[in-house]
């Protein structure tokens, strides 16, 4: 699997700076944590990786493949990118059963039916809900539709999930277990995931490297333990809950 290369990205929407020279590498099967409090552009930056949104300049790569060169005016559409990506929402279609549901971006890929049924089978199987493929979402828990979520991102083997606040619409005790399940299912893939939360103990729970963001920049990056123990700033400090 390979490495995600985020070089010198800006954002700017209107007068407003959004992402100011963000530059990142991500190791192969890394579960990389983009930490900081809302609007400080963590969403941004993942839509950039994903072809969602547009830097204004920078580069992004993932292995071999340069999927954004705003020098080069290249842009692949997120189409071309095969990344996986859940958002804070679940986004599943109401009216289709979860089977149906995973077949979507097979069929968009032009996948033949036996090999469909293996693959929504298989990515079920993974994320523990195979034996509720015939139901529909209003038919789960909120917690199992964000795993369906997941099981849908993981369905074409990505290169890269890309997770935005997956367990935010969550209440306390579902996101933990989820917490849980996420970091397990990380460890069995072993799949590289860029993960976006507000929550620093769910970033210091399941990273393996932390970047602190603020206002568009990237303050600090770490190990959990780096960022804990020796955060680079006050406002590091303050927002991983050193603050005293
Ligand atoms: P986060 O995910 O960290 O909460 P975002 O990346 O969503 O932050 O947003 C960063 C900043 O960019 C915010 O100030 C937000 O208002 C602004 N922003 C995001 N998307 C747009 C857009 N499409 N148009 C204008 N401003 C935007
Ligand atoms: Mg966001």
């Amino acid at each position: 699997m390979p490495d995600v290369k985020v070089s010198n990205l800006n954002k700017i929407f209107g007068d407003n700076v959004v992402l100011d020279n963000v530059d990142f590498t991500i190791k192969d099967g890394e579960f990389f944590t983009l930490l900081g409090p809302s609007g400080c552009g963590k969403s941004t930056t993942l839509n950039c990786i994903a072809g969602l949104e547009q830097p204004s300049s920078g580069a992004i790569s993932v292995g071999d493949t340069t999927f954004v060169d705003t020098d080069k005016k290249l842009f692949v559409p997120p189409e071309g990118r095969n990344l996986g990506m859940v958002f804070q929402s679940y986004a599943l279609w109401p009216h289709k059963t979860i089977a149906d549901n995973l077949a979507m971006p097979l069929q968009i890929r032009k996948v033949d039916k036996t090999e469909q049924r293996r693959l929504i089978d298989e990515a079920l199987d993974k994320v523990g809900l195979l034996h509720l493929r015939e139901r529909y979402p209003h038919q789960m828990s909120g917690g199992q539709q964000q795993r369906v979520a997941l099981a849908r991102a993981l369905v074409y083997s990505p290169s890269v999930l890309l997770l935005d606040e997956p367990l935010s619409n969550l209440d306390a005790k579902l996101r933990e277990q989820a917490r849980a399940w996420l970091k397990r299912l990380q460890e069995d893939l072993g799949i590289t995931t860029v993960y976006v939360t507000h929550d620093q103990d769910e970033a210091l729970a399941l990273s393996d490297r932390i970047a602190v963001m603020s206002n568009g920049y990237m303050i600090q990056v770490g190990t959990p333990t780096e960022i804990y123990e020796t955060p680079a700033t006050a406002e590091v400090a303050a927002f991983v809950g050193r603050c005293n």
